[in-house]
């Protein structure tokens, strides 16, 4: 696991689309995951505005989603799927055949995550992940004291997540289960990059750089990922 510290989230976001545009040139036929979230919305938006200029083509890559609210509209501002097609997938040009997102309206949930394990293991595996960190240490939506074995699953939502979460919604949403690729995944893709900015996150980027891998801090695990980084902001690294 390689420490990244940028001067700013400005920096860092660059960086971050940076890393995506080096794959695609690299593999055109590229696997990505971004998470949704705060953090990734910089790196989206540079993104966006380097392909632009680069005519980057991404007509061959797929995208995987994350994770999704269990229970949540995919027409709800503060969806995982409406972030990705608000901030990546319709301002990139990506066509719905090559994007793969969970269905957490489904009535089988379970049938949701063995379509996604078996999507990604047709796609060949994952190339390239970005994902953010919780609160409490979560990735994607494996919450403390998961199985980091697991692929695609369905989780009960810890109470920081629940609580975190409502910041990216209208109004007070009853948040109970979130539907994820699990930590299983994040060890067979090619290369994870886990990015975190602004002085909120410092305590938990101490306690995940700082601490051996526990499953009370599920991004402890990147330590023991063979191709990890961990790209900071100044206010992120201020406790390290
Ligand atoms: P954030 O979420 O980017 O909105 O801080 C991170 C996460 O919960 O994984």
């Amino acid at each position: 696991m390689t420490t990244k510290i940028f001067t700013n989230y400005n920096a860092l976001s660059q960086q971050t689309a940076d890393e995506v545009i080096a794959l695609v040139n690299e593999k055109p036929t590229a696997v990505i995951c971004f998470a949704s979230g705060s953090t990734p919305v910089g790196a989206c938006e540079w993104l966006v505005k380097k392909v632009n200029g680069q005519k980057i083509d991404f007509s061959q890559c797929s995208f995987i989603g994350l994770d999704e609210w269990v229970g949540i509209q995919k027409e709800n501002t503060g969806s995982c799927h409406y972030f990705q097609y608000h901030y990546l997938l319709t301002p990139l040009n990506i066509s719905a055949s090559q994007v793969i997102l969970f269905d957490a309206m489904a009535v089988d949930l379970e049938e949701q995550c063995k379509q996604m394990d078996k999507a990604i293991a047709a796609e060949g595996g994952i190339d390239l992940m970005i994902v953010g960190i919780g609160m409490n240490g979560h990735i994607g939506f494996n919450e403390p004291g998961v199985d980091f074995n697991l692929l695609s699953h369905i989780i009960n939502l810890d109470e920081t997540t629940q609580l975190v979460g409502q910041k990216y919604f209208a109004g007070a949403t009853k948040l109970a289960q979130g539907i994820t690729l699990g930590l299983g995944h994040l060890m067979n893709t090619k290369k994870v990059i886990l990015i975190a900015n602004g002085i909120k996150k410092a305590r938990v980027i101490k306690q995940m750089t700082e601490e051996r891998v526990t499953q009370k801090i599920p991004a402890t695990i990147l330590h023991t990922h063979k191709n990890s980084f961990i790209f900071l902001d100044k206010e992120a690294a201020s406790l390290l």
